[in-house]
């Protein structure tokens, strides 16, 4: 099964990408909501996350988001060593995911695919990308918080350059009629990469 990574800055319009491929009939994995329901229903984190973050760190076996984020947004290398449990059990998951489904190719989509190294599993990479001021403007609408927060978030990820230059296709999402004939001409092109390899 052929696997397409779908990356792109925070605001880029990853989910919105997503569900123009999924009309196509494509399955998709969104690893980042995966890795929320993993953080709740797997005892094996649970663990490891309680033996970094504490016993705070799940109130009436739930993840306690709260004391969590705080702890991140201040200590870098606490998110790493969280996303470095996380993340390993999401790919396993990912992996039975891709063993299920029936479509064309299937799609994993996650903000950080290059940073949690996720580029190994994909035959294929396309980045979304749209001007920062435009992401920016898009997060402060959509989550109602502050500038400040979105830059925040923004500092934490690799910029759009260097997603770009590691990626196979770029898809720029400011018109949203332009990005649906992008993810067509795209689509079009992974089927045919499909066909060359089967001959
Ligand atoms: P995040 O990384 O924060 O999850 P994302 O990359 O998945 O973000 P979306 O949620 O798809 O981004 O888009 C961010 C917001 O911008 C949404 O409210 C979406 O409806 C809007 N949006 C996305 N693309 C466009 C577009 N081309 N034109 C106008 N609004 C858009």
């Amino acid at each position: 099964m052929m696997v397409v990574g779908l990356t792109g800055g925070i605001g880029s319009g990853k989910t919105t990408v997503l569900k123009m491929f999924q009309k196509y009939g494509i399955d998709c994995y969104i690893a980042d909501v995966e890795a929320k329901k993993l953080m709740n229903s797997s005892n094996e984190i649970k663990k490891e996350v309680i033996d970094v973050f504490g016993n705070q760190a799940y109130i009436d076996n739930q993840l306690n988001r709260k004391y969590i984020a705080q702890i991140v947004f201040q200590n870098p290398d606490k998110l790493d060593l969280l996303n470095s449990i996380v993340h390993p059990k999401v790919r396993k998951h990912f992996r039975k995911f891709v063993e299920n489904s029936t479509s064309a190719y299937v799609i994993y989509e996650s903000a950080i695919l290059f940073e949690n190294n996720g580029e190994k599993q994909c035959d294929f990479i396309i980045t979304v990308s749209a001007p920062k001021n435009v992401r920016i403007q898009r997060v402060i609408a959509r989550d109602n918080v502050s500038e400040i927060e979105v830059l925040h978030r923004i500092k934490n990820q690799l910029s759009d350059e260097e997603k770009i230059s590691k990626s196979d296709f770029v898809i720029e999402n400011i018109d949203l009629e332009l990005t649906k004939l992008q993810v067509r001409i795209i689509h079009q092109e992974l089927l045919k990469a499909i066909d060359t390899l089967k001959e």
